[in-house]
């Protein structure tokens, strides 16, 4: 094992810089990149990895947030996948049980535009069996048939007479951002080098001299590396650019948005699959924030899957997006119960994009496999393309027995069943979202650390942000202990203040701005500079949400 660099990003810069060769370099910080850079440092390799932003920033910040099989790649067929996630998903549940939670699903059988007519209902229930067997013992939660009453009771807000009965049935959810930082930290505490804020800008006299720039000092690095693994995602075509010097265009990325409502409209205890009418698609109705009482403060709903060419670091939830889900989840509500949802009504939005590896034109982007490729260029950089949130750990395991060849090393992967930082039981009904088990679902074994600078000044236990759980200790932590580098990174990724409540948010950033002053080094004009940037990010995504009002179903 290597010295283990506190996870600061001064230290991480200064071993970046002379630390000497290291036996692999990881471009990108997210999900994968932090998941190779676990895998490879656990094997006993030097390993660094740089992100160009900041952890989680690109798409690992944007998904559903389920860790999952997928019942719709069950219903497509390919059974293989679903095997390999439901196994993952139960070792992320072993690994980060406080990040992790179970979340039971249901899937409503109507008498009328059903997500599945009757005859597919019966189809769906032996789909529901196999994940049962592929997944489900394993966490020891089956699948279960419901009366049209019990569903109701799920969403009491939902078409009644429409009801025919539903399917319940379990996966589990995490905070992605925060899980991709329990893996760079993971991989930190394990020998690896980790910055953020650092970004490939080209390749020197061969694939092994990588030239890196400190977005915050504009400095410029080289690090050599043996082997350089290209884990940027959305961006791998731009990297292979630098060091194949042409744009080889082999991925073909597809748009998912999610738009939050205040939870009082939709009062779903569990996540809701509902139909999109006249598309042959389906929608997750999630709740979020879970209440000591069984009620939640949100819902978010999504996603959608549609081809992308816009530019790869601006993908936005459209006005068109808005509507698109609006009018799925208001064809799902009882309008006498609840009036329908406008775009006035939406609380937050994200758009991320798969990295989805393209396949033959004519595919729609939803039939795209999601799973991954492990590939090597002529000059020898290895590239992981592809897969999921779930299947992390598999790809970075596939991607590092390509590293460890290369380099004429022998050993296997050691994160099967390696516990991420701070992994901690829950108890298992969960916690709600609020008191301690807020800080206990989301720092693990670390909600000490956040307690104490709380023992130490009590003012910093007052709300971040006014309705919302987060603490003002939560946003000092991210930048004393978690590499947090601005505001942005405070309210999307440390916290998810702004997806949750972009207006809130927004009312308390120069408050939050200021806060994080002194441990920042940020003086009066730094902190204009960081509220101006946030704000130039809620305009922009406000700009794209904007439309007509009232969108009935
Ligand atoms: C809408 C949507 C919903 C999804 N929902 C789910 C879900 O519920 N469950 C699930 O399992 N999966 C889900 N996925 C898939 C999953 O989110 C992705 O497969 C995964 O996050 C991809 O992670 P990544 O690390 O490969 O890419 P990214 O997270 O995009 O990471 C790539 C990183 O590379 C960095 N980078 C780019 N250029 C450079 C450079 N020059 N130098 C240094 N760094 C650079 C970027 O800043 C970025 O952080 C969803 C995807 C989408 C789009």
């Amino acid at each position: 094992m290597h010295d283990v660099t506190p996870f600061e990003r001064d230290a991480m810069l200064t071993s970046l810089r002379n630390g000497g060769e290291v036996d692999v370099l990881v471009v990108g910080g997210g999900i994968t990149g932090c998941g190779v850079a676990l895998d490879a440092a656990t094997r006993g390799l030097r390993t660094a990895l740089v992100e160009r932003d900041d952890f989680a920033a690109g798409t690992s910040s944007k998904s559903s947030k389920l860790v999952h099989g997928g019942l719709r790649y069950l219903q497509q067929g390919d059974i293989r996948l679903v095997y390999e996630a439901l196994r993952e998903r139960f070792r992320l549940r072993r690994n980060a049980p406080h990040l992790v939670q179970i979340l039971p699903f249901m899937i409503p059988i109507l008498t009328k535009d059903s997500v599945v007519s009757r005859k597919v209902a019966r189809a769906l229930g032996m789909a529901m069996w196999m994940y049962d067997l592929t997944g489900g013992f394993r966490i020891g939660k089956f699948h279960k048939r419901l009366s049209a009453d019990e569903a109701f009771a799920h969403m009491p807000t939902t078409r009644r007479d429409r009801l025919r009965s539903a399917y319940l049935y379990f996966d589990a959810m995490a905070d992605d951002a925060r899980l991709t930082l329990a893996l760079a930290q993971t991989a930190a505490a394990n020998g690896a080098t980790v910055v953020n804020d650092c970004e490939v800008i080209g390749f020197g006299e061969d694939a092994g001299h990588v030239r890196v720039r400190d977005r915050l000092t504009g400095d410029e690095i080289v690090v050599r590396a043996r082997v350089v693994v290209n884990a940027a995602g959305v961006w791998t075509d731009e990297i292979r650019s630098l060091h194949e010097g042409a744009h080889p265009g082999t991925l073909r990325p597809a748009k998912g948005v999610h738009v939050t409502v205040p939870w009082d409209r939709v009062r779903n205890d569990i996540a809701v699959v509902i139909p999109v009418p006249g598309d042959k698609r389906t929608l997750f109705v999630v709740p979020w924030g879970r209440l000591a009482d069984g009620t939640f403060r949100h819902s978010y709903v999504g996603t959608t899957d549609t081809d992308y060419t816009g530019p790869l670091d601006d993908p936005q939830c459209t006005a068109e997006d808005v509507d698109y889900v609006l009018r799925a989840l208001n064809a799902a509500l009882d309008r006498a119960i609840t009036e329908p949802l406008t775009p006035g009504d939406v609380t937050a939005s994200w758009a991320g994009l798969r990295p989805l590896v393209a396949a033959a034109e004519s595919e729609r982007t939803a039939d795209l496999s999601r799973r991954h490729v492990v590939t090597t260029s002529a000059d020898g950089v290895v590239r992981v393309t592809g897969g999921k949130l779930t299947t992390y750990r598999e790809m970075a395991d596939d991607t590092v027995d390509v590293v460890m060849k290369r380099l004429g090393r022998k050993g296997r992967s050691r994160t099967k069943s390696m516990r991420l930082v701070g992994a901690t039981k829950l108890p298992a009904e969960g916690v709600a979202d609020e008191g301690p088990g807020h800080l206990l679902g989301r720092y693990g074994a670390r909600a000490n650390d956040v307690e104490r600078l709380v023992d130490d000044d009590p003012s910093l236990g007052g709300p971040l942000v006014d309705g919302l759980p987060y603490l003002r200790a939560e946003a000092v932590y991210a930048v004393r202990h978690e590499m947090a580098t601005s505001l942005v990174d405070v309210v999307t990724r440390r916290t998810r203040a702004h997806l949750v409540d972009r207006e809130a948010t927004r009312r308390a950033a120069r408050d939050i701005a200021e806060l994080l002053a002194p441990d920042a080094g940020w003086d009066e004009s730094a902190v204009t500079r960081q509220v101006d940037a946030y704000e130039a990010l809620c305009e922009h995504e406000e700009r794209a949400n904007r439309s007509a009002e009232v969108l009935p179903g």
